[in-house]
């Protein structure tokens, strides 16, 4: 059976990876444009446990349908033939399936402490650690480990992607700040950043201020890549690799900023790419 290894980075949108040319990202395949089911990160990630990764919006077929073939691919992912959805029943959680079915060794690395250790998606997991900086994926890459005996399977929720778009060696004091958006990592409550911004004419709304937290994702993402190399080089031939994002992000769109309580198809439209390397 394959290692399997599910990276979601926070917040990116479709079109800021696309944007960012990821030479490593594209060795597992292309980007898809696909959608997540929720638009924010905790059910997001619940969503992404259950096994349902984000979705093409197929016209003219059934859900369930849809569900059924989406799951045959994990036959695939994991090397390991009948995989189906009824194989996830009772608790219809992945992390439990794979540790209590298929014997894999499981592990989560998280970056947003609404994602923290305490909470109910932390179930099925050997280890579930919540990141010391939420900026950091290297740090996860440098303790992620592939015993020879068993498959594992690692969950990394990546935060370089997700405001302030800071790369880990940057300062704090020179995060840009939004008015009225503050605190992220210090208060659980306060990871939701999006919203409605205020009207054009309020001086809150800063589309130049958008235009800069944008580019930051797309530097972010470019600065990923890299990162993501390095993974590539530690992780035994035998791995499947899927990255994705739990939501997008808006940045000024219809006086939208973030994503939470946003209803909007860019805050539901994510990359989606996978494959094995070689
Ligand atoms: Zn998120």
């Amino acid at each position: 059976m394959n290692h399997y290894i599910l990276i979601i980075l926070d917040s990116c949108r479709y079109d800021t990876l696309k944007a960012a040319r990821p030479k490593n990202i594209r060795k597992l395949g292309s980007i898809e444009r696909r959608y997540s089911y929720a638009s924010w990160t905790s059910p997001s990630h619940y969503n992404l446990l259950t096994g349902l990764l984000p979705h093409s919006s197929p016209r003219n077929v059934f859900a369930s349908e849809y569900y059924k073939k989406d799951f045959l691919k994990f036959s695939e992912r994991l090397g390991h033939a009948g995989i189906e959805f009824k194989s996830l029943i009772p608790k219809l959680y992945f992390p439990a399936f794979l540790k209590e079915k298929l014997g894999y060794s499981t592990h989560a690395m998280v970056s947003l402490p609404v994602l923290n250790p305490k909470t109910v998606l932390n179930h099925g997991f050997d280890t579930y650690q919540l990141m010391d900086k939420h900026n950091d994926m290297r740090a996860m890459v440098r303790q992620m480990k592939f015993p020879a005996d068993r498959p594992s399977f690692h969950l990394l929720n990546v935060g370089e992607t997700h405001y302030p778009y800071a790369l880990p060696d940057e300062p704090m004091e020179e995060w840009p700040r939004i008015s009225g958006v503050h605190g992220v990592f210090k208060h659980l409550d306060s990871e939701i950043t999006g919203g409605k911004l205020l009207k054009r004419k309020d001086k809150f709304f800063d589309q130049e201020k958008m235009d800069l937290l944008r580019k930051r994702q797309l530097r972010a993402a470019k600065y990923l890549d890299g990162v993501i190399e390095e993974l590539f080089d530690i992780v035994p031939k035998n791995t499947w690799i899927t990255i994705t994002a739990d939501h997008g992000e808006l940045f000024g769109e219809e006086g939208y900023f973030g994503h939470g309580p946003v209803f909007h198809e860019k805050v539901f439209e994510v990359p989606f790419v996978e494959g094995k390397l070689r």
